[in-house]
């Protein structure tokens, strides 16, 4: 049987409320079977598992392996070894800033543990575990433009993605400095590069940790040393959820007080002292 959350991560505030208490009802009378995802998952045999394959150290697909490796794969496999008795029973799909939430919201995804920043507004309409990493945004910009950082920014375009925080959190950075930013939005980070390299922005900005793999696709740009946010990642699950949610959110709080976070972390070269924080 399909999932059948997807209505839910489309509506805001008191409906939301309203709509999930009737929900909740609903369920009750057709036997509540649906809102367990737990046993869902563990019927299937397999943990349906968004994650990146752009960002190194975090969520790559190794061209070379055909294989996703880094960290937020080390944590998708340690889940499907917690619940399913077996890291392998798990079923990777690339997802981007776009794509990730409505794969969620669609039942084709458990999961999604692909750099997504928990966020209040997000959290109406998403569940999310306690942060597993703090990143912070950063500007990718061509070596030769002479760009700093922000204040050099005054009336000129940044890419970002489609989906991401990014516009919303340098806005309001920005606006800290008198700073007047216009964003120009993209369905991938692969066409900002390439926005970047035409001249068509002056700058590329999102997380830090994701600039890195553009930023050695093309030795002629930068990331710059400043960054202007605390971008806190939390594993993402639908809303409706609740088993899924509270028992991935004791797991990530479990491998955080083990030390096993960090160990990871150091391991993939991405030790952050903010992380867990
Ligand atoms: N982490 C940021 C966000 O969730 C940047 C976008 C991304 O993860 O690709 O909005």
């Amino acid at each position: 049987m399909k999932r059948r959350h997807f209505a839910i991560g489309r509506i805001a505030g008191a409906t939301f409320a309203a709509l999930a208490a009737a929900l909740a009802l609903c369920a009750i009378g057709s036997g509540a079977a649906a809102a367990d995802q737990l046993s869902d998952i563990k019927a299937r045999g397999a943990l349906d598992v968004g994650v990146k394959a752009d960002v190194l150290g975090f969520g790559f697909l190794n061209p070379k392996t055909n294989q996703y490796e880094g960290y937020e794969i080390d944590v998708a496999h340690e889940l499907a070894k917690r619940l399913l008795g077996d890291p392998n029973k798990i079923k990777f799909t690339t997802v981007t800033a776009k794509t990730r939430g409505a794969l969620l919201d669609s039942g084709e995804l458990d999961m999604v543990i692909a750099t997504f920043t928990i966020t209040d507004q997000r959290k109406l309409i998403l569940d999310f575990s306690p942060p597993y990493y703090t990143d912070g945004i950063a500007l990718l910009v061509q070596k030769s433009s002479g760009i700093k950082g922000l204040k050099d920014l005054n009336n000129k375009t940044i890419g970002v993605a489609k989906g991401a925080d990014t516009a919303t959190r340098l806005t309001a950075k920005a606006s800290d400095v008198n700073v007047l930013l216009s964003f120009a939005a993209f369905e991938t980070y692969g066409e900002i590069l390439a926005a970047l390299q035409a001249g068509r922005v002056q700058a590329f900005s999102t997380d830090g940790s994701i600039l890195k793999y553009y930023e050695q696709q093309d030795p002629t740009t930068v990331i710059l040393p400043d960054r202007y946010s605390s971008e806190d990642y939390g594993v993402a699950t639908r809303k409706g959820g609740d088993t899924l949610s509270a028992w991935v959110a004791t797991q990530i709080n479990d491998l955080k007080n083990s030390g096993t976070l960090a160990k990871w972390q150091h391991k993939w070269g991405i030790y952050n002292e903010n992380q867990g924080k």
